[in-house]
């Protein structure tokens, strides 16, 4: 086979999305996959549960970038080209109809992220895309007359004239080494949405319990999320933990994972609410015990685990209560304070926040303000969204927009015999006719 003029390094979700958008749109470009694991888009295939969410039915750019703690605003453009709504049509176009939950998320209707691998995989084939497996790039080195010279972990070396790194997040390995190799800087990648570790006995007991309004904030810092909590065997996990761990991911590793984490129960009602509402049930429950009369919508084991922290018998009756037992209790209530030991490390999502520098890159384009035909896609970026989709949807945008890019930029070659950037990118519609 010749050495390609379009080079992908990384087959994930960005990676694909890219050679597609290059391969409908430049039918003629050669353009080769190069991912250094032993199967494509191994977390898709994981993802959402095995499910694959999709991504998320938000479709106003400006809304939809509030769901990224890093590269929101820098999403607000390329969003204008490929949001959500292009997503949806993209993948209806490609034989994959996607349905909404009642919580915005997309995913295929089949119910299995095998589909969506599927369809990549295949698109990707029929579209003439090269798509090569146990193919780790150790090394780039740019050449003289402007090419991209990359050295292959079995020594062999693929030589093109345009490159997309689309290795994904770079806590571990090369991702980032070959970015800054060509001039690049990193924000310091860190762990988004992870679970919280918590070092108590009683867990055991309470693994499984959910509530579904819980205010939590982590003192001393501006963190505060309102929303749904689990309480797992190892600590604490639920939509409103895994957002204050996106939105406060640089600030939690500074913190080393170690912090008081304050839990309000009650995060709509003030103190003295709290107190009517004990009142109220004290009186309707008098003859009860404290622990089988819990005060709702506490579930009975987090209300017992509560009553036992604030000192209270559990065999006491609401009619024993007294003024100086309520005060503490409505204390406990208002500002639960367990103390964080660090991340969990069986939590099934995370994505890294930190990468490749959003100044170094023209979003236009995704081609590197640094070196010239050099692109950038996914999750590689210093962008990380929040559970929801939003993750998948910034490696589609990035991807797409840096395919079509490439295309163009081909195009534009001297010798080149492939359609003009008004062929390609004008009156297009992204879901995929070309
Ligand atoms: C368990 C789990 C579940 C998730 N579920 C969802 C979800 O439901 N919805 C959502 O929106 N997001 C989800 N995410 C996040 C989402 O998977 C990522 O944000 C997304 O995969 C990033 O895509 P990417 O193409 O940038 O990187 P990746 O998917 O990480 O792909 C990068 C690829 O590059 C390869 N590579 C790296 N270095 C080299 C090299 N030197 N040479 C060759 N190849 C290389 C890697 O092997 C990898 O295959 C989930 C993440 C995890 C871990």
């Amino acid at each position: 086979m010749s050495d390609p003029n379009i080079a992908i390094v990384g087959g994930g979700p960005a990676g694909f999305f890219a050679a597609i958008a290059c391969a409908e749109a430049s039918p003629r470009a050669r353009i080769t996959v190069l991912e250094k694991g032993p199967r494509f888009l191994d977390k898709v295939r994981i993802s959402g549960g095995g499910r694959c969410n999709v991504t998320h039915a938000c479709f106003d750019p400006r809304t939809l970038a509030d769901h990224y703690p890093r590269g929101g605003s820098a999403l607000i453009g390329p969003f204008h080209q490929f949001n959500p709504n292009h997503t949806l049509g993209w993948f209806a176009k490609h034989g994959v109809p996607l349905k909404t939950e009642s919580d915005g998320r997309l995913f295929p209707v089949t119910d299995t992220s095998a589909t969506i691998v599927r369809c990549l995989i295949e698109t990707a084939t029929h579209a003439g895309v090269n798509l090569r497996l146990q193919s780790a790039i150790e090394n780039i080195t740019r050449q003289s007359h402007g090419a991209f010279l990359l050295q292959l972990s079995n020594n062999r070396t693929l030589e093109c004239d345009r490159l997309l790194l689309a290795t994904g997040g770079c806590r571990s390995g090369s991702a980032g080494h070959l970015a800054t190799s060509l001039g690049h800087t990193l924000k310091p990648p860190v762990p988004s949405l992870f679970a919280f570790r918590l070092g108590f006995s009683w867990l055991q007991d309470l693994a499984g319990v959910s509530v579904p309004r819980v205010a939590v904030s982590v003192p001393n810092t501006d963190l505060c999320e309102c929303g749904p909590i689990l309480l797992t065997h190892s600590g604490i996990s639920g939509p409103a933990i895994l957002r204050l761990s996106a939105w406060g991911a640089p600030i939690l590793n500074e913190l080393g994972y170690r912090f008081p984490l304050r839990l309000n129960w009650f995060p709509d009602l003030t103190e003295a609410d709290i107190a009517r509402h004990l009142d109220t049930h004290r009186q309707q429950n008098g003859a009860r015990q404290l622990a089988t009369a819990p005060l709702p919508p506490l579930p009975s084991r987090l209300w017992r685990q509560l009553l036992t922290d604030t000192g209270l018998p559990l065999d006491l009756r609401w009619a024993q209560f007294t003024r100086a037992s309520r005060q503490n209790l409505l204390t406990q209530l208002h500002h639960t304070q367990w103390n964080v030991e660090g991340r969990s490390l069986n939590q099934d999502e995370f994505v890294t926040c930190g990468g490749v520098n959003l100044n170094e890159v023209n979003f236009k384009t995704m081609e590197s303000r640094i070196c010239p035909r050099l692109f950038f896609a996914g999750e590689l970026l210093d962008i990380d969204g929040l559970t929801g989709g939003f993750n998948f949807q910034a490696a589609w945008t990035t991807g797409w927009i840096a395919g079509r890019s490439m295309a163009i930029s081909v195009s534009r070659s001297p010798a080149s015999n492939h359609p003009s950037h008004e062929d390609l990118f004008q009156g297009v519609d992204p879901s995929g006719t070309v």
